[in-house]
Formats: structure tokens, C-alpha cells, sequence
């Protein structure tokens, strides 16, 4: 367990969600910070060349993964810096894979900022959030300390937020685009810039609140500065809990099963993956032809995914989809499968629910998978 992402040889570790106008640039502050000692990178999307006009890369970087250009400028910074980058949605990445001092998110969609403070809420992680819009030269950033007992990013959300929310996801659940926001770098740059700021600030007071549960707005059209305090909602939608998070090493469901019986003092009765559901019948929209399976929303591999008959993209039917797995009900030959046939994987965080109590459980890495 030497160097792995959860033990890090020295210095903090920050994890950067979303590495477009902002993030490209908020990365290189990051990456100077003395007190990092580790940055995860996070972005689905490859750079293109609309990019060059806006964000932190030249002409070699087009057509690269976003996380594996910035990682590679990261290590040409300071060769000591551990960096890692992970090519997917956040809401796909397992949260142990994310686990960090602070996440910095420069996402640009509601869904995408639902998803990290999510994330970053269940494992106890400071978040600090930043967005621009062009119009009034508007750039923001929101600190959130990871106490239960602070305002997080949903307490100032209306009616109206959680409505865009919904329309953010397409029936299988994958997070639309988010029109871009047409700002400048120069504009990005000045958010990425107190960013990175708050973040120094939150890791020298040690996870203190004292610098938490601030937002400051920056009105460069008319040269304005904000800082508004954030409160605590209490009727937040959100139900601010840290987890208790078990590290277990399991390979099939049923020594996840038992592993968790352990620990709960109880039979555990469902298991859910939060934020996401199990997808039990794919469709082919091409075809028409169906196939019953049972997979993590967002785990739907190629074979998958594939349709034998035509080779079209097979979709998950939202009304087949199941937000927890009934495990009282198990057979034997589902309790012999290895936890990959189900979509999961190293770092997952499971929960499982018995009468009494529930615990979450993170996968560890199986020996099967351990390469280099
Ligand atoms: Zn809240
Ligand atoms: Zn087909």
C-alpha cells in the first residue's frame, strides 16, 4: 500500500474537477502550491482547437485527453509532484479515486457541481467551486468546509435549480453538455486565480472552518468585489452527512455480503451505489431487440453496450433502472459473481442497508487487477 492514492508520500493531495477555461489554468497554480504534494486530474473531454482561445494549452495538446494534458504540464513543473489523471465524468469515477485535502471544482453544469459536492460531502473533503459568466465580466468562487454542519453548495438552491438539474441528465442518465460560457481566459484566469487562493488558505488552516463558507464575486465589469457569507439552509434538500467508509477487500458479491454482515452486526438487505442506479434491461434503438443485464449506471461497457444484431449503441431503459439491489433475495449463483461483472470497481464506495443501521463500504483493490 506504498504511494497508492490514498497515502500519499508527502504533502497534501487536491483534486481538480473540469480542466477547461478555468481549470487549465487553475492547475498551474495548484500545481506550485508548496504545501501539494499530489493533484488529480479530472476530465472526460479531449482538447480542441476552439480551446486554444480560451484555455491553457498550445497547438500539440488538440485531440489529447484534458486530464492527461494537464498532468503531463503538472510533472514538467515540478518533477517531485505526484500526479495522476483520470479520463472520465466525475459522476463515474469512484469517490476513492478522488479522495483528496480539498476538490476544486471548474465544472460548468449544475449537475456536475450536484455530483462533487456529493462526492466530496459523503467522504469528508473540503470544496471549493468556481464559475464565470461573460455577461457582466462576472467571476466566483464558494468555499465549503466538509463539517455536516455547514452550508453546502445546495442550500442556496431554489425550486428552478433542482428543474435545470433534471434537464442536465438524458434518460440514461448521462450529464448533457453545458453550452459554453463564451468567457475570456483573462476571465477564467481571474477566478482560477482566487481559486487557487482559498484553496492555500484552506489547507494552512488544517481543515479549519474559520476561512469556509465564503463566496466572493468579482463584477470586473464595474469593478466590484463581493464577499457574501453562505448559509446554512436547513431545509437543504441535501442531508450534508459525512459516512462512515469502510475499506474492504472483496472480489465477488458474496464476500462483499459477508465482509459487510461483519462489520454491520446485521445481514446487509440492499445495495446502492448513491447518485447512481443499476441498470437491468438494455435497449437497441436501431433494432428494437433488448437484453436483461445487471450493471452500475454509467459501467455499461463496449461489449455491453453493442448490439448483436445490428452493432448499434444499446441504451439502458430509465424504467428499468433500480436504485438499490436487493440482496436478501440472492442466489448462490449471483453471490459467486465477481463484483466487475456488476460495472464495479476499485474504489467504489457501496452502501450497504440493513434493518437497523447502514455502512458504506469502499472496494480495495483486487489482486487481480493490481498491475503496476
Ligand atoms: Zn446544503
Ligand atoms: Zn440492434
Amino acid at each position: 500500500m506504498s504511494g497508492d492514492l490514498d497515502n500519499p508520500i508527502d504533502g497534501k493531495t487536491a483534486t481538480i474537477v473540469g480542466l477547461g477555461n478555468i481549470g487549465s489554468q487553475l492547475a498551474g497554480h495548484i500545481g506550485r502550491l508548496p504545501e501539494i504534494g499530489r493533484v488529480i486530474c479530472v476530465d472526460a473531454d479531449v482538447y480542441a482547437a476552439g480551446n486554444l482561445a480560451t484555455q491553457e494549452i498550445s497547438q500539440r495538446d488538440v485531440g489529447v485527453a484534458k486530464a492527461r494534458v494537464v498532468a503531463r504540464r503538472l510533472r514538467g513543473i515540478r518533477a517531485e509532484l505526484k500526479v495522476s489523471a483520470i479520463v472520465e465524468r466525475v459522476e463515474n469515477v469512484p469517490w476513492g479515486r478522488l479522495r483528496a485535502d480539498v476538490i476544486c471544482g471548474c465544472v460548468d453544469s449544475k449537475a456536475a457541481r450536484a455530483a462533487i459536492n456529493l462526492i466530496a460531502r459523503r467522504l469528508g473533503v473540503a470544496y471549493v467551486d468556481a464559475g464565470i459568466r461573460a455577461d457582466g465580466l462576472l467571476a466566483r468562487v464558494d468555499v465549503y468546509a466538509a463539517d455536516p454542519e455547514s452550508p453546502c453548495i445546495e442550500c442556496a438552491w431554489g425550486q428552478k435549480d433542482y428543474e435545470s438539474l433534471g434537464q442536465a441528465y438524458s434518460c440514461a442518465g448521462q450529464v448533457r453538455e453545458a453550452p459554453s460560457s463564451r468567457a475570456s481566459s483573462a476571465l477564467g484566469g481571474l477566478a482560477a486565480a482566487i481559486q487557487a487562493i482559498e484553496c492555500q488558505k484552506l489547507l494552512a488552516a488544517n481543515g479549519q472552518n474559520s476561512v469556509a463558507g465564503r463566496q466572493i464575486v468579482i463584477e470586473a465589469a464595474c469593478q466590484h468585489q463581493y464577499v457574501n457569507i453562505l448559509r446554512l439552509n436547513p431545509a437543504c434538500r441535501f442531508d450534508h452527512r459525512a459516512w462512515p467508509i469502510q475499506k474492504v477487500s472483496a472480489a465477488t458479491l458474496g464476500e462483499l455480503v459477508a465482509a459487510g454482515a461483519a462489520i454491520m452486526g446485521e445481514a446487509p438487505a440492499a445495495m446502492s451505489v448513491e447518485g447512481r442506479s443499476w441498470v437491468t434491461r438494455l435497449a437497441c434503438p436501431g433494432c428494437g431487440e433488448q437484453a436483461a443485464v445487471l450493471r452500475l449506471q454509467g459501467r455499461i461497457d463496449q461489449r455491453l453496450g453493442r448490439c448483436p444484431w445490428c452493432g448499434g449503441a444499446r441504451q439502458p431503459i430509465g424504467f428499468n433502472l433500480l436504485p438499490r439491489l436487493d440482496l436478501a433475495t440472492a442466489r448462490p449463483p449471483c453471490l459467486k459473481k465477481p463484483l466487475t461483472r456488476f460495472g464495479l470497481r476499485a474504489g467504489d464506495v457501496v452502501k450497504l442497508s440493513g434493518v437497523t443501521r447502514q455502512q458504506g463500504l469502499e472496494l480495495t483493490r483486487e489482486p487481480a487487477e493490481r498491475r503496476g
